[in-house]
């Protein structure tokens, strides 16, 4: 696949299927600017197309597979990701990646995922907490002669 650069716009075009490739950082920076623009139209979803056979694509600058991603984890557009090089948005992709972030979407499922992150972090603790006084009182329970079925639980649990 020979890209092409492109102007003023950044990242790299393949002029015959129309697909763009962005190197992480000018993505990142190209999004910032769009991203939760003020006027601009709700979201809409491309439609899901399970029909579509998936196809994994070879990275265009390196001999990769590319990974595909549900971008922002919600968009619904599915793109191609080289951990090394960046990002391929297949035909009219880029243009809906932009428009989700500029509906402020992107930035909505990242406060989500952060809450997702916190909560899970929550549950962990508890649960650490919730086996340690469980430990506790079967050990304690083993101290002064504690029933049998006690002893059977911590050594099938607690080994
Ligand atoms: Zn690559």
């Amino acid at each position: 696949m020979d890209l092409v650069s492109r102007a003023g716009e950044g990242g790299a075009e393949c002029p015959s299927c129309g697909g763009v490739f962005y190197d992480a950082d000018t993505l990142r920076a190209l999004l910032a600017e769009v991203r939760d623009a003020p006027d601009a139209a709700p979201y809409s979803r491309p439609p899901l197309s399970l029909n579509d056979p998936v196809q994994y694509l070879r990275c265009p600058l390196c001999p990769e597979m590319m990974n595909r991603h549900n971008f922002g984890e919600s968009s619904g557009v599915i793109v191609d990701i080289c951990n090394k090089d960046g990002v391929w948005f297949d035909d009219g992709e880029l243009a809906q990646v932009i428009a989700f972030c500029a509906s402020g979407e992107l930035t909505k499922s990242e406060k989500l995922a952060h809450l997702r992150q916190q909560q899970r972090k929550e549950i962990d603790a508890r649960g650490r907490e919730l086996d340690r006084v469980i430990l506790q009182h079967a050990r304690a329970s083993i101290r002064t002669g504690g029933s049998p079925m006690i002893y059977h639980l911590i050594h099938t649990f607690f080994r």
